[in-house]
């Protein structure tokens, strides 16, 4: 069955928007010295990032794969986004919850930072949609409960997401999702300090209160599940136009169109969370826990992994990259030299990562 995509969306164009973020962190550099770069080895590229790539390595002398996620400071540095690199790290680090991606290990080298994260074998969300056109209602909602099992976590920790797309949902061997990439999530959230407003995210699922600049708080997480769980469902995105004014311009004043196929149930849950005015927004986690478009589901066992999910990606081996889109798996990788440089004296603006001063020359499998 062919998909909704439009080849716009289908070259990834789907970048986040970001505007300045000027921090100034500074400490001095850790010297800690546990694990480097060349304590892993390169298999291949599983995909790229606004400011780097994401490398499937295996840790030398152990059978265990990783996904390493390297960014290149001057990137960062040059988009003004050390203070949601610093966040990101620390969001995944603290996180304990069976719904996101694990951060393994982190450290830096002079140019580079480097997240070691598990392995999410069944690839993006993003890759299964594509392949299938759209996803049974069933199989939507359960991928909906779980992302917001993950929402649930995240704001009980002060954090707001913010980047809700099929792209950052991964899948495991056994077909249960979490959520990644964190380098526009909001941290420092509270009932006294509920509001940020850093206008970002990615036009698709942006809320109707960011591009009115307003302010926002954790409600534009349940906006970008409203339009996600549309796009499941639908095969496109509900505002989507190639043309990024207009699909703004649909945000701020089209009402949301549901399909003739859509379940009743379906379609008020729908509406309810991609409500413009985010006050009348469904956003109570209970409240959305009882909606009738869930009846029946056990969260209980849900958070416990114990409810099988509907679609088991196939996967032969740890080294079997056929949920990936092999735009990225047949790249070749490329890493460059990161020099030594000395510690002392030198400011560390990363300072949450272990300094590790030396080369980052990654060898490819032989
Ligand atoms: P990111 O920069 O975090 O958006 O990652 C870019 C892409 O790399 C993702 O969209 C995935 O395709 C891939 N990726 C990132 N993290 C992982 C992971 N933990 N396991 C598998 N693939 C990943």
């Amino acid at each position: 069955m062919g998909c909704c995509f439009s080849s716009d969306q289908e070259d990834r164009s789907k970048k986040p928007l970001v505007k300045g973020d000027p921090s100034s962190i500074m400490t001095q550099y850790s010297s800690t010295s546990q694990l480097t770069p060349d304590d892993f080895k390169a298999v291949k590229v599983l995909g790229k990032g606004s400011f780097g790539k994401v490398l499937l390595v295996i840790k030398k002398g152990t059978e265990n794969y990783y996904a390493m996620k390297i960014l290149k400071k001057k990137a960062i540095e040059a988009r003004k986004q050390r203070t949601h690199t610093l966040n990101e790290k620390r969001i995944m680090q603290k996180s304990n919850c069976p719904f996101i991606v694990q951060l393994k290990y982190s450290f830096q080298t002079k140019d580079k930072l480097y997240m070691v994260m598990e392995f999410m074998k069944g690839g993006e969300l993003f890759f299964h949609l594509k392949k299938s056109g759209k996803f049974t209602e069933e199989r939507a909602r359960f991928y909906a409960a779980e992302i917001l099992l993950a929402f649930e976590y995240l704001h009980n920790i002060g954090v707001i997401y913010r980047d809700l797309k099929p792209e950052n949902i991964l899948i495991d061997d056994d077909g249960h999702i979490k959520i990644t990439d964190f380098g526009l999530s909001k941290l420092g959230i509270s009932e006294s300090n509920p509001k940020a407003f850093t206008f970002c995210g990615t036009p698709e699922y942006l809320a109707p209160e960011i591009l009115k600049n307003q302010g926002h708080d954790k409600k534009v997480d349940f906006w970008s599940l409203g339009a996600v769980l549309y796009e499941m469902i639908s095969g496109a995105p509900p505002f989507y136009s190639k043309n990024r004014n207009e699909m703004y311009k649909n945000v701020l004043n089209k009402p949301v169109e549901m399909k003739p196929n859509f379940s009743n149930e379906l379609s008020d849950f729908l509406t309810k969370l991609l409500q413009i005015i985010p006050e009348k927004r469904l956003s109570d986690m209970a409240e959305i826990k009882k909606h009738q478009f869930f009846h029946g589901l056990d969260w209980e066992a849900l958070s416990k992994k114990r409810i099988e999910p509907p679609f088991k990606p196939r996967i032969s081996s740890s080294t079997d990259l056929r949920n990936f889109d092999p735009q990225f798996t047949t790249e070749p990788i490329v890493e460059s030299c990161d020099s030594t440089v000395s510690q002392d004296g030198l400011i560390n603006p990363y300072p949450d990562f272990t300094y590790i001063g030396h080369d980052d020359i990654l060898s490819t499998e032989e």
